[in-house]
């Protein structure tokens, strides 16, 4: 439960949903509070049964538009979904935001859900009273948005501030995007469960019955493991290099971390910070600030922009205490 801190209440009543590769999360967001929350299993079989989903989600609220966070693209004019990589089904060019319409006889808006994180931070949580700061999620992927003057940069498509997919090592591994050498096939959390997962099976220590995570390669690097920690410094390595050249191109200096892998950049930390040393000229010092907001940010900024006040201007908005 969200509870106000005083100040302006946004008006309207919104239902926000962030859809994952496993879980659905959702709020339910009247003026400035959330007054429900929940998660349900994303279901396996296809974009159409994920709607009946939400559409019964909105039946059982009285809400007054729903806005949804997806992990990937979208057309455009933000109707259709494009590329969502992980989840199950055949998402190129459904219809979502016009089924969803007709099935609630709500208004919808669909948006990345990196961007939803960066609108729900920016306006509620750690970048609250920043309004020039790039976000990064750390997830199975990477995902990225900017925010600039105090809003979420989207742009046609809502494509703004992909950090995941720019770079990191040219002619490297193919990305779920197409593209090679992007940074979340060094750093993200699937990589970093891969390589450790190799490690492991090449000294014949793997577990059979669960395979390797990104939290299992923080806990034998924090155990004095070296090639944990080899691992972790090149995926650090990466990211303040990549974090180096986006805060050199904005000219900002504010980094917000967070998703479930974002506690293993605490341990990457000095590697990231020692990437970025040379930067200082351009950039100055960083300020790294962790998410503030948990798990269900997502859909806490889906919900936010899903009504028609302008609630990306974080200096107009109340201030509400963290889940
Ligand atoms: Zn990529």
């Amino acid at each position: 439960m969200v509870a106000t801190r005083g100040g302006p209440r946004p008006e309207g009543s919104a239902l926000g949903v962030d859809i994952g590769g496993t879980n659905i999360k959702w709020v339910h967001r009247a003026g400035a509070v959330v007054v429900a929350r929940g998660t349900l299993p994303t279901p396996a079989a296809g974009p159409a049964q994920v709607a009946a989903a939400i559409a019964e989600l909105a039946e059982a609220r009285t809400v007054e538009a729903i806005g949804v966070a997806l992990p990937g693209h979208l057309s455009p004019d933000l109707r259709f979904t494009t590329t969502i990589p992980n989840i199950d089904g055949d998402w190129q060019g459904y219809p979502l935001a016009d089924t969803l319409e007709r099935d609630t006889a709500k208004p919808v808006l669909l948006m990345n859900d990196a961007r939803a994180f960066a609108s729900a931070e920016l306006a509620l949580g750690s970048a609250r009273g920043h309004t020039d700061v790039v976000f990064m999620t750390m997830g199975t992927g990477i995902g990225g948005a900017i925010a600039l003057g105090g809003s979420v940069l989207r742009g046609p498509g809502d494509r703004i501030g992909e950090i995941g997919h720019m770079t990191a090592a040219p002619g490297g591994s193919r990305c779920a995007c197409g593209a090679r050498g992007c940074l979340e096939t060094v750093s993200g959390g699937r990589a970093l469960a891969v390589a450790w997962s190799r490690v492991l099976a090449s000294r014949g220590t793997a577990d059979q019955d669960r395979t390797a995570t990104p939290e299992d390669l923080v806990q034998a690097a924090q155990s004095g493991d070296t090639t944990a920690r080899e691992i972790l410094d090149t995926a650090a390595t990466a990211v303040g290099t990549v974090l180096g050249s986006v805060l050199t191109q904005l000219g900002l200096s504010t980094v917000v971390v967070g998703g479930g892998v974002a506690p293993a950049f605490g341990v990457m930390r000095p590697a990231v910070e020692l990437a970025l040393r040379d930067r200082r000229r351009l950039i100055g010092p960083v300020m790294f600030l962790t998410a503030a907001l948990g798990p269900y940010a997502g859909a806490m900024g889906a919900a936010l922009n899903a009504t028609a006040q302008p609630l990306a201007v974080a200096s107009a908005l109340p201030r509400l205490s963290v889940i």
